[in-house]
């Protein structure tokens, strides 16, 4: 009976163990669904998952129980970016790197970028395109290895010889071959089918292609369309098959209506969209993923000497200033706006600055910040897992210093960050 009673009590000090609940205190939490801050809230954490949310601040008594006192600060759902490169960061060194970096130095250095991004605030994000390290960093992040967002991976990019997701644009052809389909160039409809089941038993998540000219890659056009609209369609009615979604690349008009006529769920950049091709996007329930931050990064980068190869200066100079007005344009038409940066085109962690450039732009700070969580959340069908905070939701929490409704650059500055139940920042 004795030992009976010892197993249980061991049993039972080993079930506190694995299940230790934590309770945060939030001075401020935003309701992303309802677009209000409600004051003097607590959520109630257990494993990996929101249990309850709670008015005032609630302190159970018990053994395990954790208390967390964000009581002056902000709080609200991790935030989830649309568009980083998360195994490469650009800089002058970029060509180079292309033949002295092997696939290990890449993973190395996806693991530091990973960990920035989510310290600052980012516990989502979707990454649209590299070599395939970026499949290997999601699986390592999920198994607990390393410290990292939350990540949904293209893989490598889907483009056209010579189009902007073409990798050998610019090189010594005695050096590089001529890529296919299974490295992400296609040049027919059966070759953008291939190349859509390949990315899938690589392990991608979603589709990324290339549907005009871009700015970085080593190449004339940043805007001509580089898809036929049988291709574009033959990619998606292949990725709808392996339940992935499409997103298009695309700053010129053209190669942007092809895109949503051929069925891709969001366009990244939109650089020269016109208003017909906004009316488009709202009957296709396609969505914009600005990235602000790229267009006025590269257009500084641009400026200085040697830090992009000269074919790219111009285009930089000329896109860039374009896509906060873009935007802008686009968001009082009403089209479906997800947030997303870049990153990886400029520095890994300051993914926050685009919350200012979308406000500047004439989008109220709650809109924002919906576009950054309950929007993308959307998006990648996990609506009712991520993006808010709410019961049996998953556990990715931030907080800031003060209210971005009225002060947008404090998501610059993410105090807090709680990702899966387990806390990776506390200031
Ligand atoms: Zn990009």
């Amino acid at each position: 009976m004795k030992r009976i009673l010892l197993s249980f009590v061991l049993l039972f000090s080993f079930l506190q163990t694995f299940s230790q609940d934590t309770y945060i205190h939030c001075g401020k939490l935003l309701d992303t669904e309802k677009g209000i801050v409600k004051e003097k809230q607590t959520i109630a954490v257990k494993g990996n998952k929101i249990m309850m949310v709670y008015d005032g601040y609630i302190t159970p008594r018990g053994k395990g129980i954790v208390t967390i006192d964000l009581k002056d600060k902000v709080v609200m759902p991790g935030l989830i970016d649309m568009h980083v490169h998360i195994e490469k960061e650009h800089s002058p060194k970029t060509r180079l790197e292309k033949y002295i970096l092997n696939e290990a130095d890449r993973a190395f250095n996806s693991v530091g970028f990973a960990k920035t991004t989510l310290l600052n605030g980012f516990t989502t994000v979707r990454d649209l395109g590299g070599t395939g390290v970026n499949i290997s960093l999601r699986n390592a992040i999920n198994a607990g290895k390393l410290p990292g967002p939350r990540i949904f991976t293209a893989g490598k990019s889907i483009g056209t010889t010579g189009g902007h997701a073409d990798p050998t644009n610019g090189s010594s052809r005695k050096l590089v071959g001529n890529p296919g389909p299974k490295e992400g160039v296609v040049n027919s409809v059966e070759d953008a089918k291939k190349a859509v089941r390949q990315r899938y038993k690589n392990g991608a998540d979603c589709i990324k292609i290339t549907a005009t000219g871009g700015v970085l890659s080593v190449a004339k056009s940043g805007d001509n369309p580089q898809f036929t609209i049988e291709e574009v369609k033959a990619i998606c009615e292949m990725a709808k098959d392996y339940g992935m979604h499409v997103a298009a690349h695309a700053h010129g008009d053209e190669g942007m209506q092809r895109a949503i006529l051929g069925g891709v769920k969001t366009i990244e950049h939109g650089t020269y969209m016109s208003d017909e091709t906004m009316e488009l996007m709202k009957k296709h329930n396609a969505y914009l993923v600005p990235t602000i931050t790229a267009g006025k990064e590269v257009e500084e980068k641009a400026k200085v000497k040697g830090f992009y190869p000269e074919i790219v200066v111009p285009k930089a100079l000329a896109v860039g200033p374009q896509i906060q007005g873009t935007f802008a344009r686009a968001y009082k038409k009403g089209v479906g706006i997800a947030f997303g940066t870049d990153a990886g085109v400029f520095e890994h962690g300051i993914n926050g600055k685009e919350f200012r450039y979308m406000v500047e732009a004439g989008m109220p700070a709650i809109e924002a910040i919906q576009s950054a969580t309950i929007t993308n959340a959307k998006i990648l069908e996990m609506e009712n897992e991520i993006g808010k905070i709410e019961k049996g939701f998953f556990a990715d929490i931030i907080a800031v210093n003060e209210d971005p409704t009225e002060k947008i650059s404090t998501m610059e500055n993410v105090v807090f960050v709680m990702k899966n139940g387990e806390v990776y920042k506390k200031n």
